[in-house]
């Protein structure tokens, strides 16, 4: 047996782990079961390869084991396994030389950047996050004694010949008492679904029953025969590993249901990620029908390395509008021991970012193009994320000029170019420039609307709560064109037009009409024409100024709530 001390200039680093990663306890199995995946993934590399030719490879397994006796945390593998050697080089002077890095780094900060150091490859140290004792009995697939190492949370430690024969790695941790969460079944299957749900070997916890088909002949009324069979808890092979061409749309559709087991509505289509140059991505994205109530839906997209879960908060690595996506999107290129800030500074990053909002462009090209009528179904369920993604990004502005849609208010679509065709000869106003009439709400502004369509206008029916950032992007985008909703000035004052009006009021009726509204309506705020609206029986019509109430929209809009628009272009 030999003895040692751990060469790190920290004196006790252990407290300090402990202490600086205060809320990100959790970490240390996503840590430990990630060394198992990759001793795993070691091997059957050196056997594909011929290099570990007397192993019998077979089907691998992770298994964690809770004893609540002993009080201790088992994570037991059959992977490549290390000798005494390689577990005083790789335990004692790596994992460790990179827990005293990790702690220089970090030790300055009173948690503020905690939600990073949760995303940091902490790597085996973690273990004293949550226990105060840490035991590894390995065996290298190499014909040499297994190994025993024993350390309790000071530097120094205990390494000894071990008598186990089956190569792999079990890691003990001894839970310490403050801990006692992590012995616990339900938080454990918790951590496992969560961070390990997807991972490339299958990992055991515990045995479940499972029923056979009953055999031939059997009754009716006879139960059907159970066998007791390995619980696994994780798909190694999930949608997103696979390529597009072995998928069909229901294997979409059920990687959904795996993916949010509590979201009944399917989505409405998917776009599936796969790149490996110049940097490595895959993933599945999915567009949900989206409510008008953005918030709910922000941050589902989950981040994953290798398989491993990193987070559900994708901000700075997607674009905005598209946090409001679900789905998986896998890069091992993405930093993430960074601040958010420096992660949307960062060069892959910003590529990934581009690339992702290029197929989603894409994506809905195609489906426009391939059935107009089923894009037109479905618009009123993505125009907010399209609608946000032209306000936000420019480059996906332009690409939506193909599919982006202008519904009327009867239930026609145009592009913006058939829009501007449809109206071309009929609304304009003194300047030639083209006015488009819209509606916000077909019931509060109904009459305003049966007005301009006597009038034989297109109203659109624009009703998403962005609509007025949007429209002054596309003035200022499009040279010649407005934008008035159909209450906001009477249509007479719009729209070129030959005709006289005749008038239906004596000049009495219009005089105390006139007193009558004064009195009432605020004139700061209302516009007040008599007669406007000359073709029916509405003697006055009420107005406010677009530019007053869309100025008061935006304000409520881009003030706070509704993706905290932060970083809405200036107007
Ligand atoms: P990293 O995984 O980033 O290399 P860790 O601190 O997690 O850092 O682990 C340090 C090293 O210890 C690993 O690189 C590996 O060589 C070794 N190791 C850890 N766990 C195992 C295991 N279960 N089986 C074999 N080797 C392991
Ligand atoms: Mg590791």
């Amino acid at each position: 047996m030999s003895k040692g001390t751990i060469n790190v200039s920290v004196e006790n680093i252990f407290p300090l782990i402990k202490k600086f990663l205060y809320s990100d306890h959790e970490i240390f199995l996503r840590e430990l079961i990630s060394n198992a995946t990759d001793a795993t993934l070691k091997l059957k590399h050196l056997a594909n390869i011929g290099e570990a030719n007397d192993v019998a490879y077979g089907n691998p397994k992770i298994e964690v084991k809770i004893d609540k006796e002993n009080k201790t945390l088992h994570i037991i593998d059959e992977g490549i396994g290390m000798t005494k050697d390689e577990v005083e080089k790789y335990i004692n002077q790596i994992a460790f030389s990179g827990a005293e890095e990790f702690i220089e780094k970090y030790k300055d900060k009173d948690g503020e950047d905690s939600g990073i150091i949760g995303h940091f490859g902490l790597g085996f140290y973690s273990s004293f996050m949550v226990a105060n004792k840490v035991e590894i009995i390995t065996k290298s697939f190499k014909d040499e004694p297994a190994a025993h190492w024993v350390c309790d949370g000071s530097p120094n430690f205990t390494l000894e010949e071990a008598d186990k024969k089956e190569h792999g790695t079990e890691i003990i941790l001894h839970i310490a008492e403050d801990e006692t969460e992590f012995l616990e079944e339900g938080r454990i299957r918790e951590l496992l679904v969560k961070y390990n749900k997807f991972m490339p070997i299958p990992i055991k916890f515990g045995m479940k029953t499972e029923t056979l088909p009953k055999p031939e002949g059997a009754k009716e009324d006879d139960p059907a025969p159970t066998k007791e069979v390995d619980n696994i808890i994780n798909n190694p092979n999930p949608a997103w590993t696979k390529q597009p061409t072995e998928l069909e749309d229901k294997d979409y559709k059920s990687f959904y249901r795996e993916l949010y087991p509590m979201q009944f509505e399917e989505p409405l289509f998917h776009i599936h990620l796969n790149v490996d140059y110049p940097f490595n991505l895959t993933g599945i994205l999915y567009f949900p029908k989206m409510t008008n109530d953005l918030n709910i839906q922000k941050d589902k997209i989950q981040l994953y390395q290798n398989q491993v879960f990193v987070t559900d908060n994708v901000e700075g690595i997607v674009p905005e509008f598209l946090t409001m996506l679900r789905g998986v999107i896998d890069s091992p290129d993405i930093p993430l021991n960074v601040s958010r800030s420096y992660l949307q500074a960062d060069g892959a990053v910003k590529k990934i970012s581009s690339y992702i909002t290029r197929k989603v462009a894409d994506k809905l090209k195609s489906l426009f193009n391939d059935n107009r009528e089923d894009f037109e179904k479905k618009w009123n369920d993505i125009k907010v994320v399209i609608e946000y993604g032209m306000l936000t990004e420019d480059k996906f502005f332009d690409k939506a000029q193909k599919f982006a849609l202008y519904p009327t208010v009867d239930g026609d679509y145009f592009t913006f170019d058939e829009l501007q065709e449809k109206i071309k000869d009929n609304q304009t106003d003194k300047d030639d420039k083209l006015v488009v009439l819209y509606a916000s709400n077909k019931d509060e502004q109904h009459s305003y609307i049966q007005e301009a369509k006597d009038k034989g206008y297109e109203v659109l029916l624009l009703d998403s709560p962005i609509v007025s950032h949007l429209l002054q992007k596309l003035e200022s985008s499009k040279e010649n064109i407005s934008f008035v909703r159909v209450d906001s000035e009477p249509v007479e004052n719009l729209i070129k037009k030959d005709e006289e009006q005749v008038s239906k009021l004596s000049d009495e009726e219009k005089e105390t009409l006139k007193t009558f509204l004064t009195e009432t309506v605020p004139s700061e705020k209302f516009t007040v024409q008599l007669e406007a609206m000359d073709s029916n029986a509405n003697p006055f019509v009420i107005t406010e100024p677009e530019f007053m109430r869309r100025m008061k929209e935006m304000q409520q809009t881009g003030g706070g709530g509704m993706f905290g628009m932060g970083n809405m272009p200036e107007m």
